[in-house]
């Protein structure tokens, strides 16, 4: 089948009991158990939920995987996967990551002994240079939060088997409509669900997917173990909006190309990013690995943090918010808001200035959405 047609029916079939086409929202912490030592395929619902598992399966079979898993949110899975490591064990990340990513690694799991490097991922040679004896996986987001640069899923997957190292997508920006890392030889798929999968900024969660059996059962073992579980009704919203995943992303797609060149023809900005823009530098990578460039745009606008300040007091339509991936659109300003996190020389090194402004385009008529661009632009005359 294929990829709409699975967003409707991949994971769901209609209740054995009652023939409701929509799975239920199993509301329950426990199960009735029909005698000792027997019961229904479930027995407590942080080990196990039907909604859940209904969820579980629509994105396993939307990344192509075997198995997955949910979580309280797209920390809670990290968290996970960094929980199947040991002390002394290092895991190499690239540089331009969520700032959560940054945060949990540096600031929350070294201390404990998972030691971890940030690095320029586009790198090659670099990549190859900084994996260790003690190095168990290469993390990576592609296209990158928030300056949307990409990296070469199939070239890192290649350096990193060749020695022994597994490879972990963060494919929350791409989704698995535009991009599928696993067919890439990624071994893990991480989602933060919260975005666009869920895509009603109505719901917090997190995915993981893999079609390794063994990392599977570690991952679920800690799952169960450690608890960071959704609750039944977020997984209900979540396969209420996955439904829409493909339309929505078509439209997402359509309404960002525009404006993002809108925003490059206009003379208040030094760059733009989108990688389906021919100026993108890694052009090329984006038609290799990408099938389509979802509804992310990074600018840096000339004159700074005071000119950041006058275009979102611009905005109306645009809403400034943290997150991204919903219906409606949203403005971030990276550096005061979601980027805070990482040290001021580290993050300029980066380009995450002052001047950065990430918008997350909605579903909202495109002719709307130009004119409060435009709106926001002519504060800065
Ligand atoms: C939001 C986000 C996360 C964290 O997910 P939460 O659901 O907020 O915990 C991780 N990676 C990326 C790329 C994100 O945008």
């Amino acid at each position: 089948m294929k990829f709409s047609t699975l967003c409707l029916h991949a994971g769901v079939t209609p209740d054995p009991s009652n023939g409701a086409i929509m799975t239920p929202i199993f509301q329950t912490s426990t199960y009735v158990q029909p005698e000792l030592g027997k019961n229904l395929g479930y027995e407590y619902s942080r080990t196990d939920n039907p909604t859940r598992a209904a969820l579980q399966e629509s994105i396993a079979t939307l990344e192509g995987g075997k198995f997955g898993l949910c979580f309280s949110s797209g920390m809670g899975a990290i968290d996970c996967l960094i929980a199947t490591l040991s002390s002394g064990d290092h895991v190499l990340s690239g540089d331009d990551v969520y700032g959560g990513t940054f945060r949990i690694f540096k600031y929350v799991r070294e201390k404990q002994g998972i030691a971890s490097d940030f690095i320029d991922l586009t790198n090659l040679d670099l990549v190859e240079k900084s994996i260790t004896p003690k190095t168990k996986w290469i993390w990576l987001e592609t296209p990158t939060n928030p300056l949307l640069k990409l990296v070469d899923i199939a070239a890192i997957v290649k350096i990193a088997h060749a020695k022994g190292v597994k490879v972990a997508v963060d494919n929350t920006f791409a989704t698995p409509y535009f991009q599928q890392p696993l067919a890439l030889g990624a071994d893990l798929v991480m989602h933060s669900v919260t975005k666009y999968f869920n895509g009603h900024s109505d719901v917090v969660m997190g995915s993981i997917v893999t079609s390794d059996e063994e990392l599977y059962m570690k991952l679920k073992y800690i799952q169960n173990a450690c608890g960071a579980v959704p609750g039944p009704m977020d997984c209900f919203l979540t396969l209420r909006g996955i439904k829409t995943l493909a339309v929505r992303m078509e439209r997402h797609q359509a309404n960002a190309a525009i404006l993002a060149k809108d925003i490059e023809m206009g003379p208040h900005v030094n760059w733009v990013r989108y990688p389906g823009l021919k100026s993108h530098p890694q052009q090329a990578l984006a038609m290799k690995q990408m099938s389509g460039f979802a509804g992310m745009i990074s600018f840096e606008l000339k004159g700074g943090l005071e000119a950041a300040r006058k275009f979102v007091s611009g905005l109306h339509l645009f809403a400034l918010a943290e997150s991204l991936g919903g219906v409606e659109s949203l403005c971030d300003h990276p550096a005061i808001m979601t980027h805070a996190t990482i040290p001021r020389d580290l993050r300029e090194k980066l380009g995450v200035t002052d001047g950065l402004i990430r918008l997350s385009v909605g579903l909202e008529d495109v002719d709307d959405l130009r004119q409060d661009l435009q709106n926001g632009f002519a504060k800065l005359k």
